[in-house]
């Protein structure tokens, strides 16, 4: 088990919002260490520094809590890309990086399990027990290897995601259950939402919520229903993209040619550091529990939504300084102003 002095999960967001911060996935497909369409993290174990680099930056940025990158390192997705030979090197890896970056600031190692691809609801009873033998492989070496609690995340399936709570509460570990927000208000079961989230705060989920797919404008509506619903903490994690009425979903923006953006042209719908702020606040009002960022997500995002709760963290120290600037600042005299606006024109 883990040795730590610093706060669990639970004292930290009954103090006070908690704040996470994911999108590894992305960051690393973009850095050049994962490939896009499998998805799997096989840069753990290829470049360890990697993944240490983005751990570190999140850390210093004011993420409170150290994902292990198990996302996708299950036993179906390895055999896809021929490395189920790696599983369990691959996940005690995971968790190792993250421990070693948490201890060097006060943050918290949270193990990762997701949706698996291998449930079918057609086939509930056979397909349940190969779901739950690959969340109990991977959260025992994460048990093992030292972790604080567990979030599993982008559940399709409400069904799916029972059987991660099960798992997780069999080893006596708080639990972050969020959904993956795909559809317009159902899960892929059938189950609304809101409901969605009642059932797993009723089966002992510690912090419910949504991860994934929808950016603030379209998340937030959602998660005030969840807000106001369930009785336990809560959680929200956005994608940093500007989806709404018509687009609710990152996976369902179009490039200016009809295309589908998702998943690797999506930069033209980025919100910026400004909005991601906005959005920090706005669920903090909302009262949201553990706010975060999910696929696209990046350092400034996470330092800005720091900063908008009120927190200096490691990474203030080079936020941005605009007075400064030489065209920009406050002392800048008027020929210098014009100088800008020609640049711009
Ligand atoms: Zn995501």
């Amino acid at each position: 088990m883990r040795n730590t002095t610093s706060r669990g999960i639970l004292d930290r967001l009954k103090s006070g919002v908690v704040l996470g911060a994911e999108g590894y996935v992305f960051e690393l497909e973009r850095r050049g260490y994962i490939k896009a369409g499998p998805y799997v993290p096989e840069v753990v174990l290829d470049f360890p520094e990697a993944v240490k680099e983005l751990h570190r930056e999140f850390l210093r940025a004011g993420s409170e809590v150290m994902v292990a990158l198990t996302y996708y390192a299950h036993r179906e997705k390895l055999k896809d890309v021929g490395r189920e030979n790696d599983l369990q090197r691959m996940n005690r890896q995971a968790v190792k990086l993250a421990n070693e970056v948490a201890r060097e600031g006060d943050a918290l190692v949270a193990g990762n399990i997701c949706n698996t691809w291998a449930y079918d609801p057609q086939n509930a009873k056979e397909t349940s027990r190969i779901v739950r033998a690959m969340y109990e492989e991977q959260l025992t070496w994460a048990v093992e290897e030292g972790i604080d609690f567990v979030i599993s995340e982008t559940n399709d399936y409400l069904e799916e995601a029972l059987i991660g709570l099960e798992v997780i509460k069999e080893l006596h570990l708080p639990a972050m259950v969020t959904l993956a927000t795909v559809q317009q208000d159902k899960t892929r079961d059938g189950y609304d939402y809101v409901e969605a989230c009642k059932m797993l705060a009723d089966s002992g989920a510690d912090i419910v919520g949504l991860n994934c797919d929808r950016g603030p404008e379209t998340m937030l509506p959602l998660i005030e229903k969840i807000r106001a619903a369930v009785d336990c903490y809560v959680a929200a994690q956005p994608v940093p993209y500007k989806t709404n009425a018509r687009y609710l979903t990152f996976e369902s923006l179009q490039t200016n040619d009809g295309e589908q953006a998702f998943p690797l042209a999506l930069e033209p719908f980025l919100c910026n550091r400004f909005e991601m702020a906005a959005f920090a606040r706005k669920a903090h009002m909302m009262g949201i529990n553990y706010i975060g960022i999910c696929c696209g997500g990046a350092p400034h995002y996470v330092r800005a939504m720091a900063e908008a709760l009120g927190r200096t963290v490691p990474a203030s120290k080079y936020s941005p300084a605009m007075e400064l600037h030489p065209m920009l600042g406050s002392d800048v005299e008027e020929k210098d102003k014009g100088f800008l606006v020609d640049w711009k024109s």
